[in-house]
């Protein structure tokens, strides 16, 4: 998995732009530098050079940097070539410095790459290498704010102190362990199961953090479900202010399903717009509802459309039988502008559950946006501070199971201190997993795999 070769990627967006940049990172550059320029260049100061290609023509000139290890982002030799940012010209150096380092084996980075290396060479543990991915990805200002504060430490610091408190924990059973005869005395001693506690709690306020964190990454499903006709793809629209689905009077016009993303408060939120749900012959539609059926499974939160007009339509009593139970629900009674007053005002005071709309005047939106959010289990006042992964919040589950485990030995008071202490050390391994401190050649390859190239 580890590999020294220099590597080269060009590390700006592919495009024109302003500035292009190509960067290579090596255990030792100096022999390519020697090569690639007729001067020295000075560490960390930028030159102004004509780049060269092998016959002495100006491919481009620029900014050349020169950053020597360790104190680079990798963590080796960096030197940046700062170009004029348009592909052909960036494509020729890059062709240049490959031709010239190719017999000091430099190579084409591989995505992720130089972060990698950030990481193996202790620049960035691996909750800040994921973070930087992150950011580049970030698709909201919140999102982009959170995966900052992850970049800069903040999620480590807290997953690091409360390791630093599982490691006491366990020094004192460990080191009682060696006189058995005290064994009896230590929980109480020490108050092991107070300190327990007290770090099981802060574990598990760091699990509802994480699941925050997600959101903001990774954003919420929102099925949008009912009877054709009801206004899905007109409340989709809506939703997005721009016309993305077909909206027609005919009843079975959306047969497929159509997606869009949308923020809410920074959270992204990925709407699915489906086929409506009904008794069909037609086969095409068919498919269609067996797909909204295969959405629902998989939405993190269902709003069920009805038509205002028809509040205990048998149909749509049928539909909510058949919703998951796990999944949270909004009863959304769309079209309010076609009812009454009364019958209007009833349906617009009601339980948080059910919801009156009109998708067509936008009564009633902003109340639907603020009740996803509530229902997904957005706390807009506990915006984490951090991002986080499905993998974060797994380690830190695991890691309350085993303190949970821990506490359960401990409660029996049975002289089982080593399987205390065993559970101890698992919960440590777990929570440690998130820095990367206990990581697999697998794990590694996959985060960095979906990093971009030149990154
Ligand atoms: P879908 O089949 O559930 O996707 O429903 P559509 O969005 O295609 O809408 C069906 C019909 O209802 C269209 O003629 C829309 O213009 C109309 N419609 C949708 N929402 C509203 C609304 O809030 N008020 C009124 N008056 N008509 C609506
Ligand atoms: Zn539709």
């Amino acid at each position: 998995m580890r590999s020294h070769d220099p590597i080269i990627a060009i590390a700006t967006a592919p495009g024109r732009g302003g500035i292009g940049i190509v960067r290579i990172s090596g255990n030792s550059l100096q022999p390519l530098l020697a090569r690639l320029f007729s001067m020295e260049l000075k560490a960390r100061h930028a030159h102004y050079l004509p780049f060269e290609d092998n016959e002495g023509k100006v491919i481009d000139a620029g900014i050349a940097l020169y950053f020597p290890g360790p104190n680079s982002y990798t963590g080796e030799d960096v030197l940046e070539l700062q170009g004029h940012g348009g592909p052909a010209v960036l494509r020729r150096l890059l062709a240049h410095c490959l031709q010239t380092g190719r017999d000091l084996g430099l190579r084409h980075a591989e995505p992720g790459e130089f972060t990698q290396r950030a990481f193996l060479n202790e620049r960035l543990d691996l909750a800040q290498a994921e973070a930087v991915a992150d950011l580049i990805d970030a698709s909201s200002e919140a999102a982009a704010r959170s995966a900052m504060a992850s970049l800069s430490g903040d999620f480590s610091n807290r997953i690091n102190a409360l390791a630093e408190r599982i490691i006491r924990l366990r020094m004192l059973v460990e080191a009682t362990l060696d006189f058995p005869e005290e064994e009896i005395d230590f929980l109480e001693k020490y108050q092991a199961r107070e300190g327990l506690a007290a770090i099981r709690h802060d574990v598990q306020a760091l699990c509802a953090q994480a699941r925050q964190g997600m959101i903001l990454r990774d954003g919420l499903h929102v099925v949008l479900a009912g009877q054709p006709n009801v206004g899905k793809s007109s409340l989709l629209n809506a939703l997005a202010g721009d016309d993305i689905a077909i909206v027609t009077p005919i009843a079975g016009t959306t047969r497929d399903k159509v997606i869009q993303q949308i923020h809410i408060e920074g959270v992204p939120l990925h709407i699915v717009d489906t086929a409506g749900l009904r008794e069909t012959e037609d086969a095409v539609e068919s498919i269609g509802i067996a797909r909204t059926w295969g959405e629902i499974e998989k939405a993190d939160l269902i709003a069920h459309l009805h038509d205002a007009r028809l509040p205990n339509d048998a149909l749509d009593s049928a539909i909510t039988g058949r919703l998951p139970a796990r999944t949270p629900i909004l009863q959304v009674f769309n079209k309010i502008d076609l009812l009454e007053d009364a019958a209007r005002a009833q349906l617009l005071s009601s339980a948080a559950e059910s919801i009156g709309i009109s998708a067509k005047t936008g009564e009633g939106l902003d109340v639907l946006r603020a009740r996803l959010l509530a229902i997904a289990g957005w706390n807009p006042g506990a915006e984490s501070p951090w991002l986080a992964r499905a993998r974060h919040l797994d380690a830190l589950t695991n890691t309350e199971s085993h303190l949970q485990a821990a506490d359960e030995h401990a409660s029996r008071n049975d002289q089982v201190l080593d399987l205390f202490a065993e559970e101890l050390r698992l919960a440590h391994e777990q929570l440690s997993a998130i820095t990367g401190q206990f990581t697999s050649d697998d794990l590694l390859g996959e985060i960095f795999s979906s990093f971009c190239i030149g990154k």
